[in-house]
């Protein structure tokens, strides 16, 4: 069957360099075979910019709209641009997941959004509690894709652990997220969702309020930076979950430019470096980033982000047995504390499906504390949580029940 598409421009919406393409595309009434290859690549090229109008329609997801563009639409509609500010707090304040429930708007205002736009919200696929009460989600996205995302509970903080992308191309040796293919970022939208089910979940499950947020779950923040950026002014602002940035961490395993530009966007958030090893051999070893983005690399985009900050720096490390357990280890690692005030955060492993890694033991994970601590350096000792349900730090793999690693998921290796 032939479909004749016309593809319409969104009023005001922010076109990029697609709406070259979109202008040649609108001129012509384009034939193309419903089933044609041309058809799907159009329509993944036009799926954020406009709405395709004909037997099919394809809706933008309203959050994806500023609330300036929000007020365009409305003004353009005949309408106020004051509803621009009720739907976005519905969106965001209220995190509204369908136009019905948008009670102070008018049915026919709803039916116009319905008609328009689509609230491609995050849902909870998947629960697990640990007997330590700590709760992993998987999250479907609106592609059917699967994310984790961890409530961590303790006795002085409520933690969320998200996730910045559908797997992860870094391929950290110690860590299950790093053996599927990263197949794409995730929104800003998608990474707030993770909040605020996790924040529901802290408050009917423990009757307490989210304290904490560490972008420490599958992906690489800094390699998805404006969408990251995006969701933590959105989690900050009034508009939104209104938390104090001080109460996110976003981690890294070590991308020096994008530090470097986290000190120029003058961040107020922390940051943590995920560094494992302070010796460039070791660290090449289990974190193949280092050999692009040397300790030295990184030392001077801390330097940097100090400066422009003031904001003190945390070390992860996981200490795994014989490999960086060792006093010369943690000589190495204070050597490398002496760059900028800081903090390190050890961490006991915990072992993945046919991993090398083991965990050190205790007395060795003390030694290496206490050594760090005779150089004023201020440490703490984290013991893991939720490794019951492969909760923990560096297991997050879209592991279900029985299991199994979630189909959509691919395994690189
Ligand atoms: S540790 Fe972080 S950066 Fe490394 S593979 Fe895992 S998710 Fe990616």
């Amino acid at each position: 069957m032939l479909l004749n598409y016309k593809l319409i421009p969104l009023q005001r919406s922010n076109l990029s360099h697609h709406s070259i393409l979109g202008g040649i595309i609108r001129k012509f009434d384009l034939n193309f075979n419903k089933h044609s290859i041309f058809e799907t690549f159009v329509f993944r090229i036009f799926r954020n910019k406009f709405v395709i109008r004909n037997s099919l329609e394809l809706k933008k997801d309203i959050r994806a709209l500023s609330l300036e563009e929000l007020k365009a639409v409305f003004v353009e509609n005949g309408d106020q641009a004051f509803r621009a500010k009720q739907v976005y707090e519905w969106l965001w304040k209220k995190s509204a997941i369908t136009f019905d429930e948008m009670t102070n708007l008018s049915k026919s205002t709803r039916e116009l959004l319905d008609k328009h736009f689509v609230i491609n919200a995050v849902k909870v696929d998947d629960m697990q509690i640990s007997k330590d009460r700590t709760i992993k989600n998987a999250f479907k996205l609106y592609d059917s894709n699967i994310v984790e995302g961890v409530l961590i509970p303790s006795t002085t903080r409520m933690t969320a652990c998200i996730s910045s992308q559908v797997g992860c191309s870094l391929t950290c040796k110690f860590c299950a997220t790093g053996r599927l293919e990263r197949l794409r970022n995730l929104n800003a939208d998608e990474i707030y969702d993770q909040v605020v089910l996790i924040k529901n979940q802290a408050e009917e499950k423990y009757q307490t309020p989210l304290t904490n947020i560490v972008y420490m779950g599958m992906g690489e923040p800094l390699l998805n930076y404006k969408n990251v950026l995006d969701s933590v002014q959105k989690i900050t602002s009034p508009e939104g979950l209104n938390m104090s940035p001080q109460r996110i961490t976003i981690s890294t395993a070590g991308v020096s430019k994008m530090i470097k530009k986290l000190g120029d966007d003058g961040v107020k958030f922390n940051l943590a470096l995920s560094l494992h090893a302070a010796n460039d051999a070791k660290r090449n070893h289990i974190m193949p980033i280092n050999e692009s983005n040397s300790l030295e690399a990184l030392a001077e985009a801390l330097k940097y982000f100090y400066e422009k900050t003031g904001t003190r720096v945390t070390y992860e490390y996981i200490a795994f047995k014989d490999f960086n357990d060792s006093l010369e280890d943690a000589q190495d690692l204070a050597k490398f504390c002496k760059h900028i005030p800081c903090k390190v955060n050890i961490i006991e492993y915990n072992p993945i499906d046919d991993g090398e890694f083991q965990q050190t033991t205790a007395e060795r994970l003390d030694a290496f504390a206490k050594y760090l601590e005779s150089k004023n350096i201020i440490v703490n000792v984290r013991r893991s949580r939720g490794k019951d349900i492969d909760a923990a730090c560096g297991q997050l793999a879209n592991k279900n029940k029985e299991g199994f690693v979630n189909r959509k998921m691919k395994k690189v290796i």
